[in-house]
């Protein structure tokens, strides 16, 4: 068989099962079975395939009739430019969070020219401090080894970076993916605190907040096989934010931040549930389409419970 008909029975089947970029998913996936370029397609159209390929294009164009997310297929996803592994274990990382870990990266930015200020003002000042992160309900690991890369790249033992899970399987995909892009992050098997030792400069957090129903209303893609246990954030999609907040201050240095991803419609619910909470300085962003997107806020001096834990 050609790579032009192989090709042809692949769109032929995805939209007959009505699988909207047909087109583009079944040139996608010939792509990944053949280990090529789409150039590639197009110039050999005439050349052979052999059977193992064949055979393996059409097992994954069933897959992708069946709704399988192209990123399960292939096993990867690109995030802020380093591919991760993935699997139905864990969620598949979205373009909108790279804007978590961007006001992330921001904000540690911003801390590191503070201290190089005072450094110039006085020695021994913060200009040696490292700054602790913790990524809860990390899934593949995207947002903690992101920043551990992206803030190590720039200044080498800057921060020390925690991330956390409560699903066993999903931190099996964790690893791998610290491994691979090696990436020297400590990983805890947690549910939310529970495992959690010392305190952090910064708390970040993609957890699961689509409302319960909700869940059941969306794609099949994600409805049938993203983990539910990442998206469900419980009856008012609330239950995350609200744990997450209130024992945060157990967690945070003087003047920590928490930064979290939130659904669209769920702005200002989160800062209601900071401001309760003794959070001040909340500041949300929006996404590319204009959406609350990214919450975070600032613990003040003496509202954390410094020493009243040994832990
Ligand atoms: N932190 C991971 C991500 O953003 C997983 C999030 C989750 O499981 N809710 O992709």
């Amino acid at each position: 068989m050609t790579v032009q008909e192989l090709w042809k029975e692949g769109n032929h089947i995805l939209s007959e099962a009505g699988i909207e970029e047909a087109i583009l998913d079944s040139r996608y996936l010939l792509e990944w079975v053949l280990q090529c370029n789409h150039s590639y397609l197009l110039l050999n159209p005439n050349s052979l395939v052999t059977m193992e390929q064949e055979q393996q294009y059409r097992t994954a164009i069933l897959e992708r009739k069946g709704h399988k997310p192209l990123q399960y297929i292939v096993g990867e996803q690109e995030f802020m430019g380093y591919s991760f592994l993935v699997n139905e274990h864990v969620l598949i990382p979205r373009q909108d969070t790279e804007i978590l870990v961007e006001t992330v990266l921001k904000h540690m930015q911003e801390c590191m020219e503070t201290a190089s200020d005072c450094e110039k003002l006085q020695e021994d000042t913060e200009a040696d401090t490292v700054y602790k992160i913790l990524d809860m309900c990390c899934g593949s690991g995207c947002i903690g080894i992101s920043l551990w890369k992206k803030i190590n790249e720039k200044q080498q033992g800057m921060c020390q970076v925690i991330v956390s899970d409560i699903s066993s399987e999903a931190l099996e995909v964790t690893r791998e993916n610290a491994k691979r892009l090696k990436a020297d992050v400590e990983i805890i098997k947690s549910d939310l605190f529970q495992a959690i030792k010392g305190k952090f400069h910064i708390l970040v957090s993609n957890p699961p907040y689509i409302p319960s129903k909700v869940v059941d209303t969306l794609m099949p893609e994600v409805r049938e096989h993203e983990p539910r246990l990442a998206l469900d954030g419980s009856p008012d999609g609330l239950f995350f934010y609200r744990n997450i907040i209130e024992q945060a201050k157990d967690y945070l240095e003087e003047e920590g931040y928490v930064f979290f991803e939130i659904g669209f419609d769920q702005a200002e619910d989160v800062r209601k549930i900071f401001v309760d909470a003794g959070f001040e300085q909340v500041m949300i962003k929006q996404d590319l389409a204009g959406l609350d997107r990214v919450i975070y806020a600032k613990l003040p001096a003496g509202k954390n419970h410094a020493t009243s834990k040994q832990r």
